[in-house]
């Protein structure tokens, strides 16, 4: 596929989800992707991108926002406490808040004079113990938890697992919300972006669809 097509289904999505025009963002995630690739989404006038390693976004976004006006840029990845600091000062969203341990750090940052990017909570939908995120169970406290500390919270996000269906896992993000009141949920990647959408996505991540597979190589 490539940024119109994506762009076009997406459309599609909304509509058949009988949601406004508008009401999904879509998140380019142009990690492990060669610079001209990103260089030529940017060329054609898209601006919100994802991106999962603070090291690698360090590498390449400060030059593009150099050249291109009204870049957003959101963290997707897990983030190590100890490169909190970077991460604020590198991204408008931070997406993957998941433990105390790390809103607590934020929350010392902004005593320190640090602008907060938005914070979205990562939720482990699965309960999947290799990958990162509150569990579900626990989701309600933890964000009351970061409301107490004064994290500008949004939102939430979740990875469903590989080998399932995503459906259930974009219900139980979208009912996390909705009982918490935040507007903002990312979910849905390029092979269930429309499911997503469905389920009341608010942003979807989509990588490969747009810039091609990616070359780990
Ligand atoms: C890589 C990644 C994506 C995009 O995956 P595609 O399948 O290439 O669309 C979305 N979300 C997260 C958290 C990712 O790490």
């Amino acid at each position: 596929m490539s940024l119109a097509e994506v762009t076009q289904a997406l459309n599609d999505a909304v509509e058949t989800a009988c949601r406004a025009p508008g009401d999904v963002a879509l998140i380019a995630v142009s990690k492990v992707q060669p610079d001209e690739r990103v260089d030529a989404v940017l060329a054609e006038g898209h601006r919100l991108f994802g991106e999962n390693k603070v090291q690698e976004a360090a590498g390449k976004w400060p030059a593009f926002r150099e050249r291109y006006n009204g870049i957003i840029l959101h963290l997707i990845g897990p983030l190590q406490t100890n490169k909190a600091r970077q991460a604020m000062e590198l991204f408008d969203v931070i997406q993957t808040l998941d433990r105390p341990k790390l809103a607590n750090i934020f929350a010392r940052l902004i005593g320190e004079g640090l602008d907060c990017p938005d914070l979205m909570i990562q939720v482990n939908t699965g309960a999947e113990p290799q990958k990162a995120g509150v569990l579900p169970d626990d989701a309600d406290d933890f964000i009351a938890e970061c409301r107490d500390l004064g994290l500008p919270i949004i939102g939430v996000m979740c990875i469903p697992p590989a080998d399932e269906d995503p459906v259930p896992h974009f219900k139980l993000l979208k009912d996390i919300a909705e009982r918490n009141a935040l507007h903002e949920i990312s979910m849905g990647m390029s092979a269930d972006f429309e499911q997503a959408v469905a389920c009341g996505a608010t942003c979807v991540r989509v990588g490969s669809a747009i810039f091609g597979e990616r070359d780990y190589g």
